[in-house]
């Protein structure tokens, strides 16, 4: 349960980008739009920037890297679809914001960074809001996190061209990964499924812009 406190601040601003860039497009999965509504965006980037955390765009949180725009927050969340019993594998955590609407729509969220200061600045993010529910390793996501696999649910945050094995080896039947595939300059989110045979499925969602896997 995230504190009163943090719901209250820019508790205005948050609820317009709820109304304004999600609900009014694509984003009808009323616990999307609950937990959006909730995780205090502002506490994930630097404090010269926290006027624009709810703006209608990503934002730099430094290393190169950013935190995706609020919709494609939305969209992935809808479309990876969490249910509240299961553990989540989320690659690429950046600033901790996606892990946090995870943590409150999940049982667990097993979450990968490459680099270290912003692995330690999610993780003082997430302690600072009582998130307790995400681990979070240094590594390659690439390759999964084998010891906790298999996972009913896997979000990747950032491009490729493949979708690395090690990911389809460790979703669990039934279950659906997330991903943005593609060269560099046109990519699209792609939501892979796997039914009870083990069979894979792959299904366009839209285009979008991310950072690389590397
Ligand atoms: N969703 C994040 C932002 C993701 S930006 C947020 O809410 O802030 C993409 C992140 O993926 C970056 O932090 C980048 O360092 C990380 N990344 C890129 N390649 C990776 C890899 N192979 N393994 C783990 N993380 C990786």
């Amino acid at each position: 349960m995230i504190a009163q406190k943090f719901l209250k601040e820019w508790e205005r601003p948050r609820k317009r980008m709820v109304e304004e860039q999600l609900k009014a497009r694509d984003i009808s999965s009323v616990k999307v739009l609950t937990a959006m509504g909730q995780v205090p965006r502002h506490i994930f980037v630097d404090d010269t920037l926290a006027a624009r955390a709810y703006s209608d765009g990503p934002l730099p949180i430094g290393f190169g890297q950013t935190i995706s725009q609020p919709f494609m927050v939305a969209l992935m969340t809808q479309v990876l679809d969490p249910e509240p019993g299961d553990r989540v594998l989320e690659i690429g955590s950046g600033c901790g914001y996606q892990s946090a609407v995870l943590a409150l729509l999940a049982k667990e969220v097993y979450a990968i960074e490459r680099l270290a200061p912003l692995r330690e600045k999610s993780l003082e993010n997430l302690a600072k809001i009582n998130i307790s529910n995400v681990f979070l390793r240094l590594g390659d996501g690439r390759l999964g996190w084998p010891e906790k696999a298999p996972f009913r649910r896997i979000l990747v945050a950032a491009y490729t061209e493949r979708i690395p094995p090690a990911l389809t080896d460790q979703l669990a039947p039934q279950g659906r990964l997330v991903i943005p595939v593609g060269p560099d300059s046109s990519q699209e989110l792609v939501l892979v499924t796997k039914d009870v045979q083990g069979q894979l499925r792959r299904q366009c969602i839209s285009g979008c812009r991310f950072v690389p896997l590397v």
